[in-house]
């Protein structure tokens, strides 16, 4: 059978990008392989985002081309193919990102396509997923209409390109169908889902349903699994998601990322959706349902901050109490606007903010973990060794929140995916511990 090798590396929308690579390999008859010298070509999807993202890529590809020799590059750095090509100038193909048919395209030319075999080609319902068969990466568009001045997202990837909700619907119903239990909305600009389009109307299921985050909304929430949403800016339409939350239709949860509080450095940075009622929405919506959990992400040390944007950036974090916060210090990305202004802060400052901000943030996480102490909340179970059984609350996502863990005393039936109650008896500065309940 022909062998191809498979490298990953990536933010979760290049994940995606991979898994469907994967499966048009599979539904081909082609099998993967780990290891570069037992196959016949590698394929390595790029990424990058940033300074360190980008060396890992051409890491790995100097790697590849010196154990394999015929490698096929795809994937964000794709973007760049003048810098791949003159570090290695013998490979098969480049492409850039989402370019599952150009990919395949260069695999046919250097390896023969296998015979068909229905009975051992045949894909379960979801494809193939690189993420735990529990949970799954649900991507609803390509692209981003913005330009904040620190990101090159959309030169590499292009203008927004929604994927219609037909065809979202189908690939999430198959998903479920195959044992999914939680799926995570992705893309680069989530409530700009469907602009594009101008909100089109398709079919599923024999119902018109608009190419739109609130009826993306509702369908998912008919799935009964968990939904989150991630990569959310706080547009006004936003607030019509809440009620839903409220409901128990999908998860009371936000990964909204700020990247700042400043006015000044938000206009720098050219932010969407730069409000300045934010905190007055919090409010709101928080009201609306008491339950919401809200992620973001922040820069410090980005060109211009003065010690004053960055006061008011810990101060909207104390306003704000913000449940997960991620924290990253300013860096040029190569070909970023942020790049030519001036004032750039020293990087001593910028640990020096770093640490202030973390230290800042963990006194308000620590703070919302204990008041879950006593509590009985129903987790996801992630995990299972033989001392605890590793789970994540609906107000936690995989791989980026906290986790909670429950003493496994090994007299359950409990499987990874199932969702149990748990009660909270303890908190660490991000994770709960727990008994079943
Ligand atoms: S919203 Fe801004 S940071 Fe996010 S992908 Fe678009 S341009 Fe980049």
């Amino acid at each position: 059978m022909a062998k191809v090798g498979f490298v990953s590396l990536g933010c979760p929308k290049a994940l995606v990008d991979s898994e469907n690579i994967l499966t048009q390999l599979k539904t081909e008859g082609y099998s993967v392989v780990n290891d570069y010298s037992n196959a016949e070509l590698v394929i390595i999807n790029t990424c990058g985002f940033i300074d360190s993202a980008i060396t890992e890529s051409l890491d790995a590809i100097g790697e590849a081309m010196l154990e394999n020799g015929k490698v096929i590059v795809t994937g964000c750095l794709g973007a760049k193919s003048d810098l791949i090509q003159s570090k290695y100038p013998n490979l098969l193909g480049i492409t850039g990102p989402h370019a599952t048919l150009e990919v395949m395209n260069l695999v046919h030319k250097n390896l023969e396509k296998p015979a068909h075999n229905p009975y051992i080609d045949l894909l379960p319902a979801q494809g193939v997923k690189l993420t735990p068969k529990h949970y799954a990466y649900l991507k609803i568009s390509e692209g981003c209409n913005n330009t904040c001045t620190f990101c090159i997202i959309p030169d590499m990837r292009g203008k927004l390109d929604s994927y219609s909700i037909d065809k979202v619907l189908i690939q999430a119903e198959n998903l479920v169908k195959s044992g999914c239990k939680e799926l995570l909305v992705i893309s680069q600009d989530t409530s700009a889902y469907g602009v594009d389009l101008k909100y089109k109307t398709s079919f599923y299921n024999g119902r018109p349903i608009k190419t739109k985050m609130l009826d993306l909304c509702n369908e998912l929430g008919r799935l009964g699994v968990w939904v989150r949403l991630h990569y959310v800016y706080p547009y006004p339409h936003v607030d019509n998601i809440i009620p839903l939350m409220a409901e128990n239709k999908i998860l009371p949860y936000l990964d909204i990322p700020f990247q700042h509080a400043s006015t000044n450095i938000l206009k720098a940075m050219k932010r969407p959706a730069n409000v300045d009622n934010i905190l007055e929405r919090l409010k709101k919506w928080r009201q609306i349902c008491p339950d919401l959990s809200i992620r973001s992400t922040f820069i410090v040390g980005f060109p211009g901050e003065t010690e004053a944007d960055f006061q008011e950036l810990l101060d909207f974090l104390t306003e704000a109490q913000l449940e997960k916060v991620g924290c990253f210090k300013y860096s040029n990305v190569d070909g970023a606007k942020a790049n030519e202004l001036p004032n750039k802060v020293p990087e001593e400052l910028k640990d020096d903010r770093y640490h202030r901000f973390m230290q800042h943030q963990l006194n308000i996480s620590k703070n919302k973990l204990t008041n879950k102490i006593g509590k009985e909340i129903p987790v996801i179970v992630d995990e299972i060794s033989k001392k605890y059984i590793i789970a994540r609350t609906k107000y936690d996502a995989p791989e980026i929140d906290g986790l909670v863990y429950i003493k496994n005393n090994g007299k359950n039936n409990i499987t990874v995916g199932n969702i149990v109650n748990a009660k909270i008896i303890s908190s660490k500065n991000y994770d709960l511990f727990a008994n079943l309940s």
